[in-house]
């Protein structure tokens, strides 16, 4: 129970890594919202998946890049489910395009989402917790690629390792204030965006010859770590970002 009563926002918590946190924090005790821009449905059986450890659970729909969704969203967070304590900022996407043939359109989406909207999110959670003078806590979900060149990402990697920087900067300006931020780098987990690696015969065996676990992770084990971040446990943890990947060789 070491978020026994604490309210958690969950951006992307309705499938895969998000899903995972959410799922840890209701057994440490959390009040959890779910967040999701398309699938529904699946934020929902989250928030029933919250609710049947007796904790309670909403659902939200925002777009993190939509800076009216974004303050909609924290405003219904904070008068249904209680002011939030902790903010997880968990949504991202993914695509694989070759540098040279990357579009201006396909940069500006992903970096709009993975990096300006986990600003976005922060900042409007910040800004509403200072008012209230309520303290808190930030997670931010990087990824392996903000140390490991894969091919593809030239528009995925940067914003994962400046999610670093982002990390370390609203640290430095908010922690003052009762927020500490920190970051979390999942290495390859099993979830819908990697369903593709670890059904390939080709590619999964070479990934897994790096991982010194030999496997790859489950959401849930990302989420214990998130769990330790948010709680009172880290309590002299800030601006911190700490990789979760069973040991990816060549970082
Ligand atoms: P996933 O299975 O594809 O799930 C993505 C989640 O993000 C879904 O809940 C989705 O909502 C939500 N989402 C996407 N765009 C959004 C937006 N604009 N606004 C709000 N929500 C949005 O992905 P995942 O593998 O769990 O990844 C979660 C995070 O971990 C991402 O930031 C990813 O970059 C990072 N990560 C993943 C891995 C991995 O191996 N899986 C490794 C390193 C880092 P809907 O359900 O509504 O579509």
């Amino acid at each position: 129970m070491r978020l026994k009563d604490k309210v958690a926002l969950v951006t992307g918590g309705s499938r895969g890594i998000g899903r995972g946190i959410a799922e840890i924090f209701a057994e440490e005790g959390a009040h959890v919202a779910v967040n999701y821009t398309a699938n529904a449905k699946a934020a929902e059986e989250v928030a029933d998946w919250v609710r049947g450890t007796g904790r309670r659970a909403m659902t939200v729909k925002a777009d993190v890049a939509n800076r009216g969704e974004v303050e909609a969203m924290v405003e219904k967070v904070w008068s249904e489910l209680g002011p939030i304590d902790i903010l997880v900022n968990n949504a991202g996407i993914e695509t694989i395009v070759p540098f040279l043939d990357l579009t201006d359109e396909q940069w500006t989406r992903l970096t709009d989402v993975n990096l300006r909207g986990n600003w976005l999110c922060s900042q409007v959670y910040c800004r509403r917790a200072v008012a209230a003078q309520r303290k808190g806590s930030i997670v931010n979900i990087g990824s392996i690629q903000a140390a490991k060149v894969l091919p593809g990402r030239t528009h995925y990697a940067p914003t994962k390792l400046g999610l670093e920087a982002l990390t370390r900067n609203m640290s430095a300006e908010v922690t003052p204030l009762g927020i500490r931020v920190n970051c979390v780098h999942p290495g390859l987990i099993e979830t819908d965006m990697t369903d593709w690696v670890m059904k390939s015969p080709d590619i999964l065996p070479l990934v897994l010859a790096q991982i010194s676990l030999g496997r790859a992770g489950q959401p849930r084990e990302v989420g214990s770590v998130v769990a330790f971040f948010a709680s009172d446990e880290a309590s002299y943890l800030t601006g911190q970002s700490v990789h979760v990947d069973g040991g990816w060789e060549g970082k």
